[in-house]
């Protein structure tokens, strides 16, 4: 049974989900989400008790990302809003924005889309007081007036189609472009038509670095260009940025990803060339992050990981391994006996935090100083000689990935 006219032009595959339901309030002649969003939940009442309160009075957030806890609630009220409209199991799932059970750089949380995982630092928000804007492409209005996804992502600056600038400000009052809080796709609130305004050329680093977001380019030899997992792309740039600095802008990534790996090797040896000269303690006393930082938790590109390594992790799995037998036990302790923690033994590994104690515990690694008995050794102190932990890694070969020991 369809309750709502579902829109005449179907959900585009790259459509956000709020332009999607602004599509359905103006094609239901609603006067605003608001009222849509009341008809959808005195329909919901009857159908499913429980889930019709989930369903957001205000589109800012409608995204199933934005349910404070039980988002099953909310797929269940997208599920039910699917046979409102009349529309074929999935629709609106596919364009929504989930919340993620992976994370990026050890941290860094994530929302998913369709198969792809992307940083939620990606995603233009709202900023306390400052609206920001959610940019849009006039000649891609003009000729489907719909929000393309890909406008919501930060790095996303301009548009690869037409290869012009996004613009942010209405051309007639200046005032910030953001459909979601003016609920309206192509109209400014001061009645301006978006799809008229002029546009600027794109610059080709913009473009590059647009497009990567999208697809994946074959014929490029640049290791970010050419991955064929864009999660992986998005991780390869989020530790990238993390690598430069948090507020920096991704400009420089597409030429950092061109001299890969090389240019990464350099500054590691950089790194392990002036060692020795900022020690305080000896080697086997000093913990790696005292030289590296948060190299190796970094690293951690993706978790879970994929089958497939991301290649940020795997090269520096080969720096380690080759820095490991280059620098092989002598009397005096060299950068190989430097010290990590539980949790970045569980990067090298591909493992968790509890694999490390067990093997801990069945006396497979061996901590560098004594420890209390029963005493859970804190997971960010350096304890495990790094040569201990690498030597064990590539006593099951050198790709082999995931687990060490059975639960039980
Ligand atoms: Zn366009
Ligand atoms: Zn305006």
């Amino acid at each position: 049974m369809a309750f709502l006219f579902s829109p005449t032009a179907r959900a585009f595959s790259d459509e956000s989900l709020e332009s999607y339901l602004l599509r359905i309030v103006s094609e239901n002649f609603f006067d605003s989400y608001h009222q849509l969003s009341f008809a959808i939940r005195e329909a919901l009442h009857d159908l499913d008790f429980e889930a019709h309160g989930a369903f957001p009075l205000e589109i800012k957030l409608l995204n199933i990302y934005h349910a404070k806890h039980n988002s099953h609630f909310r797929m269940r009220a997208l599920g039910l809003l699917e046979s409102l409209l009349g529309l074929p199991r999935h629709e609106l799932q596919k364009i929504a924005l989930f919340k993620s059970n992976r994370t990026f750089i050890g941290r860094a949380v994530a929302v998913h889309r369709n198969g792809t995982d992307i940083p939620l630092s990606f995603i233009r928000s709202k900023h306390e007081g400052n609206i920001e804007s959610l940019p849009v492409c006039p000649l891609c209005l003009f000729e489907e007036p719909y929000i393309r996804q890909e406008w919501h992502l930060k790095p996303y600056s301009v548009c690869v189609k037409h290869q012009c600038k996004l613009i942010h400000h209405c051309p007639a009052c200046q005032s910030s472009i953001n459909y979601i809080e003016n609920e309206s796709i192509s109209q400014c609130l001061c009645g301006f038509d978006l799809s008229k305004a002029s546009t600027n050329e794109a610059e080709k680093a913009e473009l590059t670095l647009a497009q990567s977001l999208i697809e994946r380019d074959l014929s490029s030899e640049n290791v970010l260009l050419n991955q064929a997992s864009l999660t992986h792309r998005y991780s390869a740039l989020i530790w990238y940025q993390k690598r430069s600095c948090d507020s920096c802008s991704l400009g420089g990534a597409i030429e950092y990803f061109a001299q890969w790996p090389d240019n990464f090797y350099q500054e590691l040896e950089l790194l392990t060339q002036t060692a020795e000269s900022k020690l305080i303690a000896l080697f086997n006393r000093t913990p790696f992050r005292f030289i590296y930082g948060d190299l190796i938790l970094n690293s951690r590109c993706l978790f879970p990981e994929d089958k497939e390594l991301h290649f940020i992790h795997a090269a520096l799995m080969h720096y380690l391994q080759r820095l490991v037998e280059e620098n092989p036990k002598t009397k005096r302790p060299n950068v190989a006996d430097m010290l990590v923690s539980v949790a970045e033994a569980a990067v090298i590994l591909s493992t968790t935090h509890e694999q490390i104690y067990r093997l801990y515990q069945d006396g497979i690694l061996t901590s560098s100083f004594k420890q209390k008995v029963r005493q859970r050794i804190e997971p960010h102190l350096g304890v495990f000689y790094l040569r201990q932990v690498i030597e064990y890694k590539n006593s099951f070969g050198i790709d082999w990935q995931g687990m060490y020991l059975s639960a039980w």
